[in-house]
């Protein structure tokens, strides 16, 4: 599903070159939930965009869905992208204006679908996410947690093969962070691919793989037994 081959990326402000990743190997599978590890500042961000098509990378090589990410124009990326990935972020990113439904359709409003058939299969996505009854709220109306599972059916919606997660909890309080975990192990045993990105070895243990992140090198990997729940 993903395979990075000796990824480099580096920043350039003024004068300064900043070597963010510094050749990474990387290859997921479909059906994978991994978790990608590391201090702030070691490029777990910059990793996710690379692999998210919303950055590119300097030298190495890139494969999605068996094609390879290169020299795209930002239309292609941008169709590719809307086909394969689905993003969740700690701050949520939904539209402040918008009602849950509409922040779940919207995805699908860019993809040219009637607002009536928009609207029906945002619902069934909310009522995947538990949050049916909350459709005509608007975001201000919500708590952190449901904020979050607003989002995640937000990336479901054009049924992506490849969900990234840039610290899905880090806003939100433990038991929050469990249950939203939780959420994204019952999206990864539907079959789709999960990787998230976190600092907390808590949620990272909730994942199946740990891949940890030190100064843009991957320092280590482990694999998480299968927990008996
Ligand atoms: P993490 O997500 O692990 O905290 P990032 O990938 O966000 O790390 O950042 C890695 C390093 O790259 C940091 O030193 C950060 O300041 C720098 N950086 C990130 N994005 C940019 C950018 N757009 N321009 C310049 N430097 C950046
Ligand atoms: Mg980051």
């Amino acid at each position: 599903m993903v395979s990075l081959t000796n990824i480099h990326k580096s920043y350039i402000t003024g004068h300064n070159r900043l070597h963010v990743l510094k050749g990474i190997d990387m290859h997921i599978e479909k059906g994978e939930l991994v978790s990608i590890m590391g201090s702030s500042g070691s490029g777990k961000s910059t990793l996710l965009n690379i692999l998210g098509m919303l950055d590119n990378y300097d030298k190495g090589k890139y494969i999605l869905g068996g094609k390879h990410i290169i020299n795209m124009t930002e239309t292609t990326a941008a169709r590719y992208r809307n086909k394969m990935v689905g993003f969740v972020f700690q701050s949520f990113n939904l539209i402040s204006f918008k009602t849950a439904l509409e922040n779940v359709a919207l995805p699908l409003y860019y993809k040219g679908i009637s607002r009536r058939k928009r609207n029906v299969i945002a619902m069934e996505y909310l009522d995947k996410v538990g949050l049916r009854d909350w459709a005509t709220h608007l975001p201000s109306e919500l708590s952190g947690g449901q904020k979050q599972r607003i989002a995640i059916a937000r990336a479901l919606i054009s049924d992506p093969q490849l969900i990234l997660a840039d610290e899905p909890t880090g806003a939100l309080d433990t038991q929050t962070s469990y249950e939203v975990m939780e959420l994204l192990k019952q999206i990864n045993n539907e079959g789709k691919t999960i990787l998230i990105v976190t600092h907390e070895n808590d949620i990272s243990k909730m994942t199946r793989r740990i891949i940890r992140l030190k100064d843009g090198r991957i320092e280590k990997e482990e694999y998480i037994e299968a927990q008996t729940v």
